[in-house]
């Protein structure tokens, strides 16, 4: 049997629609539009993509979007300043500063300075805190989509086992945070786990984040599994052509579980849309509507 395979691309474009509507209603309410403000350090190709799409993406929902270049030799505190500027700017109800950052800037510092509120991308400490506590505001974006993606397909998670490969804080720890909410029983794996093969031999649920390509086999899946592939990672295939895989080999995946985000076209394009709900989530809590 081939899994099917999750069209993460259009349940994004279902969701950016959605918000299409919801955004002209905040601006008929407000009189303003919910702004989006994004800081880009750098010239870091995939963070250029990465920024040029959220701000298309942002303009095409109706939100007003903002984009902030600044030289990859900016300092620290000229960045802080600037975030400064934006926390104060009561036109934006949104910041996002794209990673990652050059080596002399401390992501943590610059994070921690955006303002909780504005935390479009749910990283603050605050908003850490208050997603394991069970009342988030802003959830991080990639997490949301793939809980989005697993509450769609299967409604409750009750009594279902996941497994995330991966601890970071902008995905591992963040969607172990959410199945649990959802009722998932949950491990996380990462790379001092001693049988990975043998904790996704359990797994109804996996959620891959690893950075690596074609890293999870299809044979170390459970028959009945879902997969979500979050790992985009750029390879040369052997016609020298450049592509983007996933951490888990797709081929071999797909013919043994139940379903499977592609990558690309699975978790990337929610993250966007997501992105964009946080946003608005923002803009209406800003503006007490
Ligand atoms: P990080 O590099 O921060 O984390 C990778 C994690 O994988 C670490 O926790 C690491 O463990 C773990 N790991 C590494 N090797 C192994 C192994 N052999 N077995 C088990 N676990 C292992 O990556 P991110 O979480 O930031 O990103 C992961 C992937 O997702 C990347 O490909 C990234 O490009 C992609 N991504 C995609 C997004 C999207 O929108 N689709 C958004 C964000 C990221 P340890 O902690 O022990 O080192």
């Amino acid at each position: 049997m081939t899994a099917k395979s999750i069209d993460g691309k259009a349940f994004a474009q279902k969701i950016v629609e959605a918000l299409r509507v919801e955004v002209a209603k905040f601006h008929a309410q407000s009189g303003v539009k919910p702004a989006l403000a994004v800081i880009l350090v750098g010239e870091d190709a995939a963070s250029q993509v990465y920024v040029r799409n959220k701000g298309k993406k942002a303009v095409e929902a109706g939100f007003e979007s903002l984009e902030f270049r600044l030289d990859a030799a900016v300092s620290e505190q000229a960045l802080l300043d600037k975030i400064s500027a934006l926390n104060n700017d009561e036109a934006v109800h949104g910041i996002l500063v794209q990673l990652p950052l050059p080596e002399h800037i401390d992501s943590d510092k610059v994070l921690n300075h955006i303002a909780p509120e504005k935390d479009v991308d749910g990283f603050h400490p605050v908003n850490i805190g208050r997603l394991w506590s069970g009342n988030p505001v802003s959830i991080p974006c990639t997490p949301l989509g793939c809980s989005l993606i697993l509450k769609d397909y299967f409604g409750d998670l009750s009594g279902k086992q996941a497994v995330v490969v991966g601890r970071s804080n902008i995905v591992g720890k963040p969607m172990a945070a959410l199945l649990l909410q959802m009722n998932a029983t949950v491990c996380i794996a990462h790379s001092k786990t001693a049988d990975l093969p043998a904790l996704l031999a359990q797994a109804d649920i996996v959620v891959a984040a690893v950075g690596q390509a074609n890293f999870i086999r299809g044979e170390w899946l459970k028959a009945d599994a879902v997969v979500l592939d979050v790992g985009i990672n750029r390879i040369t295939d052997e016609d020298g052509q450049t592509k983007l895989v996933g951490d888990v080999d797709f081929i071999s995946a797909r013919e043994k579980v139940a379903a499977i985000t592609p990558v690309p076209g699975g978790i990337g394009p929610m993250t966007i849309a997501c992105l964009l709900k946080n946003t608005l989530a923002c803009a209406r809590k800003i503006q007490g509507l």
